[in-house]
C-alpha cells in the first residue's frame, strides 16, 4: 500500500515559562492512501498536536524536538514557512475544532472561500471562482442557490459542511478533521458522519480524524491510534483495536463507551487524571493509572510489540523492553 504521510519518531514540545512540556513523544505511524485513520484518547493526549505539527501549524512555542514526517516521500519536519505554504492546504488540508463558530460574521460565505481559493490560485477568475464555490457546496451536500447568504443563515450543522468545503477548495490529498461533530447535536452529528463517509467514497483522499470518541471512529475509519500522554500506546485496524483490544488504557477506554454503535454514556471513567506532560511519568506514562503495572512499569519505556496485520500495542504485559 502506498503511503501518503509517513511519521516517524516524533517529539514536539512546547515551551513555557516553567519549562517543556513533552505533549507528544516517540509517535510513529503511517496514513495510507485512500484510507481513513482515526487519531483517539482524552483530551491533551496529544492527537491535535500531532495533526498541527504535519501542516506545519505548530504554535509559537512549538517545535519539532525530533523525528521524520515525510509526505509523498519528501521530508517536511524541517521545512521553512515558505515550504510549508506550499504543501499546506494544497496537499494537507484541516476541518479545525470549532473552526464553524470563527466564520466571520459579517462576510459572505461566498466571500469566505473565495478569499481560501484566491491565495492559492491568485490568478483565478472570479467566474472560476464562483464555479468552483457551487462545485464545493454540492460536494459537500449544501444547496448551491445559496452561497451568498451570510454564516447565522446557516445552522450549525451547515456551517461545519462549509468548513469542509473550504478545507477541500485545493482538492487536498489529505484531510485531517478534529473533533468534527463535537458541539452538534445528535441528527446533526449522523449527518456529518455520513458526509464524511460520502467524501471518502466521492473523492480518493486520505483522512485523519480526530477524536474522544470512539464511537465516530468505529463508523468513519478504517485504522485507529490510540494516543495516552504523548504516545501511540496501540494501533490497528478498528476491528483488531476495539474487538481485540490489548493495552490496559484502550481497554478502559472502550469501557468508557459501552455500547459503540449506541447511546454514548460514560459509565466507567478511568481513574486518576492524565499526567503533567512538564514532567511526565518514568517508564510507561500509564502505570499511574494502571490496574496491572508492574515492577518494570515504572521503569522502562514499553516498546511496541507486533500483533500481526499492522496491530501495534506499547505495553509490558506483551514483554519488549527498550531503554529509550
Ligand atoms: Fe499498564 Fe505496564 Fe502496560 Fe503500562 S506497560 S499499560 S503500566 S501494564
Amino acid at each position: 500500500k502506498k503511503k501518503a504521510l509517513e511519521v516517524r519518531d516524533l517529539n514536539v514540545f512546547f515551551k513555557i515559562s516553567t519549562g517543556t512540556v513533552r505533549a507528544v513523544e516517540n509517535v510513529d505511524f503511517d496514513l495510507y492512501e485512500g484510507e481513513s485513520l482515526g487519531l483517539v484518547g482524552e483530551s491533551g493526549c496529544g492527537k491535535t498536536t500531532t495533526a498541527l505539527s504535519t501542516m506545519g501549524m505548530l504554535p509559537d512555542n512549538g517545535y519539532i524536538d525530533n523525528g521524520s514526517i515525510k509526505y509523498d516521500n519528501k521530508e517536511l519536519a524541517n521545512n521553512s514557512e515558505a515550504e510549508w505554504q506550499l504543501y499546506r492546504w494544497n496537499d494537507i488540508a484541516m476541518v479545525f475544532q470549532g473552526a464553524m463558530n470563527a466564520l466571520n460574521p459579517v462576510k459572505k460565505i461566498s466571500f469566505q472561500i473565495a478569499e481560501a481559493i484566491s491565495l492559492h490560485y491568485p490568478k483565478a477568475k472570479d467566474d472560476e471562482i464562483k464555479k468552483r464555490i457551487i462545485e464545493l457546496f454540492k460536494l459537500v451536500g449544501l444547496d448551491s442557490s445559496r452561497i451568498d447568504d451570510y454564516p447565522h443563515e446557516f445552522s450549525g450543522g451547515m456551517r461545519q459542511r462549509v468548513m469542509i468545503a473550504m478545507a477541500l477548495a485545493c482538492n487536498p490529498r489529505i484531510l485531517i478533521a478534529d473533533e468534527p461533530t463535537t458541539a452538534l447535536d445528535v441528527m446533526i452529528q449522523a449527518q456529518i458522519i455520513d458526509l464524511i463517509n460520502e467524501l471518502r467514497k466521492k473523492i480518493s483522499m486520505s483522512m485523519i480524524i480526530i477524536t474522544h470518541d470512539l464511537s465516530i471512529i468505529s463508523e468513519t475509519c478504517d485504522r485507529i491510534a490510540v494516543m495516552y500522554a504523548g504516545n501511540i500506546v496501540e494501533l490497528g485496524t478498528v476491528r483488531d483495536v476495539i474487538k481485540n483490544s490489548k493495552h490496559p488504557y484502550t481497554q478502559k477506554l472502550i469501557g468508557a463507551f459501552p455500547n459503540i454503535y449506541g447511546e454514548k454514556k460514560r459509565i466507567e471513567s478511568i481513574p486518576g487524571t492524565p499526567p503533567n506532560l512538564l514532567d511526565p511519568p518514568s517508564g510507561c506514562r500509564f502505570h499511574l493509572r494502571c490496574s496491572e503495572a508492574k515492577q518494570i512499569c515504572k521503569t522502562e519505556v514499553p516498546k511496541s510489540v507486533d500483533f500481526g496485520n499492522g496491530h501495534y500495542v506499547a505495553c509490558h504485559l506483551y514483554g519488549g523492553v527498550t531503554n529509550e
